[in-house]
């Protein structure tokens, strides 16, 4: 009895053993990080694990193919390892009597670097044990730096150079926390004035660049940040971190996910001159307004079918129109209620919103419901087709489902309550550091019931199984708006084709989108190319007879002929289609409903100044 007792105890002292990570990242200019481990193990079977469900990226996403010149040391002796064919991310070894831990060593190649920059995530460099949650799984992680490059992350908010030894973590929290390093950075921290609940904590923004002028903070973003993170605060009531930092790259190099929400800080890309540029700030204050609300909406509370403990277990993603939805609804408003982005900007991106759902084919056969089950397979999807197929949806469609609701909150209490109470009682509560609180779907009903009393899982769920878009003029009137179209350009679907750098949107018209090339992107099925038989893929050479050109396509528009000529090629073929349509350009746009109450605006006001 006391020999058996003290093997367990012996088995348990084994098991609390870090695993050591020493990751080499002087390389990474070549896109190759060296890796070391050193696993605790216990004879016998073993099953090594990579993580595959990446949090935030609601997919079994994790770059496997990354890993190369993998071998499993125990002592001098390197031992064989299968891979489990029914399961990729699953290692089998066998580990000889007396050995109690193994030394590893890869290579990964699928890592996020240039020249002068790159990011570790620590999910891309770790294998580990099977059997435990990452909760119990320790690490003690390490990083050795190119020469001349500082690295920062939520596990070291201090920039350091040359070897970065980490605090020890759970697994979970490593793979939280991934690490910037870069040649050329920029911190920036910032202190946002304290609340009734909502306490002062640190904040930061790291930027690394390609060149050094890349990352000059501009005067005063950093107040413009600090109003973001006070804004933010108020919608929660809370703040579920002990810090939280953002940290950007500024770069041209391709990255397979743009970026990753984390608890306590974020991880994203962005073009390598958005600081220079004004678009390009508030492009920037907006996505960190996003991430930042993942803090409270996917980190603090997360739908339970989103909880991957060990990495292998499969993901749920049918409440992503929570997740992503309401992250993308906040990600929106709050910019506008820090200052960075005019109200007029958000209405005309919402008249741009509810007419892409008017006019999608898609969604007479697919409910937003389904386009949030089906993310892991949207997110690959290519961009053809996509009016037809759907894409991640959840993200925008949610906006309009969101702005119901608020409306709906705001109409069934005589204006006096509204969707900042909805969150302040769901991501609130006693603020402190990270934890993950989940949820199920009928606590969002339970919630607003509490709040106002309406059936609401009848009146939400009709929208997420909707398989049409009406219900979206019904919302924006609620807000006291109504959609119309007229020939003046909506300045965001303007900007949008601005971004696709020389490709054009006319889905609302004629019914195509075209890249930079002439390359027809996409088609609206239900619209007048189509049935000419346009496609995605076919390439606008001629309209009307002459060389195709965004104005020529304008003006033929714009004439109103009845008819329009398109030549287009099609592989090694040539076409000419004809397609009938006299209805002129055709722009979204918000109109006031006089003598109704304007719930839009309301949305959109600050809080900060009328809190202290
Ligand atoms: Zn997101």
């Amino acid at each position: 009895m006391k020999t058996l007792a003290l093997a367990a105890l012996l088995t348990a002292a084994a098991v609390a053993q870090p695993i050591v990570a020493k990751i080499d990242a002087t390389q990474a200019p070549r896109r190759l990080f060296g890796v070391q481990l050193s696993v605790p193990v216990t004879p016998g079977p073993c099953n090594l694990l990579y993580a595959k469900w990446i949090p935030g990226e609601h997919g079994p996403t994790g770059p496997l193919d990354g890993v190369v010149d993998l071998h499993i040391m125990a002592g001098a002796t390197e031992l064989n390892w299968q891979r489990d064919p029914l399961e990729m991310y699953r290692l089998k070894i066998e580990v000889p009597a007396g050995v109690d831990h193994l030394d590893i060593k890869f290579s990964f190649v699928n890592g996020f670097a240039s020249e002068k920059l790159g990011v570790i995530s620590w999910n891309e460099v770790l294998l580990y044990p099977e059997g435990k949650s990452g909760d119990d799984i320790r690490v003690q992680g390490s990083v050795q730096l190119p020469p001349g490059w500082q690295g920062v992350g939520a596990l070291t908010t201090t920039p350091a150079t040359g070897e970065i030894r980490l605090p020890e973590a759970d697994l979970t929290t490593m793979v939280d926390s991934p690490l910037l390093m870069g040649q050329h950075m920029t911190h920036v921290p910032f202190q946002p004035r304290p609340f009734p609940n909502v306490p002062a904590l640190p904040h930061g923004l790291h930027v690394a660049g390609e060149r050094l002028e890349a990352v000059k903070m501009p005067a005063d973003y950093n107040k413009v940040l600090n109003r973001l993170v006070e804004e933010a605060g108020l919608v929660f009531q809370s703040r579920h971190y002990a810090h939280y930092d953002w940290l950007i790259s500024l770069t041209e190099v391709p990255r397979g996910f743009g970026g990753l929400e984390h608890h306590q800080s974020s991880d994203n890309v962005m073009e390598e001159d958005t600081l220079l540029e004004e678009t390009g700030r508030q492009a920037l204050a907006e996505l960190l307004a996003h991430e930042f609300v993942h803090s409270w909406c996917g980190k603090f509370r997360r739908p339970a079918g989103l909880l991957s403990p060990d990495y292998l277990k499969p993901m749920d993603g049918s409440l992503l129109w929570v997740y992503e939805g309401m992250t993308t609804f906040w990600g929106e408003i709050l910019p506008v209620r820090a200052g960075v982005m005019k109200p007029e900007r958000w209405q005309d991106s919402l008249a741009y919103i509810a007419a892409s759902y008017e006019h999608e084919a898609g969604k007479r056969w697919r409910p937003l419901a389904d386009t949030a089950t089906a993310a892991q397979r949207l997110y690959e999807a290519p961009a053809s087709w996509k009016a037809l197929r759907r894409t991640t949806d959840f993200y925008s469609e949610s906006i309009m489902l969101w702005l119901e609701v608020d409306a709906r909150l705001r109409e069934l209490s005589d204006d006096k309550v509204c969707l900042d109470d909805f969150c302040a009682r769901f991501f609130g509560g006693a603020s402190g550091k990270p934890e993950v609180k989940p949820y199920q779907e009928e606590e969002v009903y339970t919630t607003l019931n509490q709040l106002v009393k309406n059936d609401w899982r009848k009146e939400i769920r009709a929208r997420l199984d909707a398989k049409d878009g009406k219900y979206f003029r019904g919302a924006l009137e609620k807000a006291g708006y109504r959609l119309v179209y007229n020939d003046k350009p909506n300045p965001e679907l303007s900007a949008f084709d601005e971004r696709s750098k020389g490709g054009v949107s006319r889905m609302f018209s004629i019914g195509f989108s075209l890249n930079s090339d002439g390359k027809v992107r996409d088609v609206n099925e239900a619209g007048p190319s189509a049935q000419a038989g346009l496609a995605p893929g076919m390439r606008l050479m001629a309209v009307n007879g002459r060389k195709y050109t965004k104005k020529i396509l304008d003006e033929a528009i714009a004439a109103k002929a009845g008819s329009i000529k398109l030549l287009v090629e099609n592989g090694d073929y040539f076409r000419d289609l004809t397609v009938n349509y006299s209805g002129g350009p055709h722009y979204p746009h918000l109109e006031r409903i006089p003598n109704t109450p304007d719930r839009l605006s309301k949305v959109l006001h600050a809080r900060a100044e009328a809190s202290k």
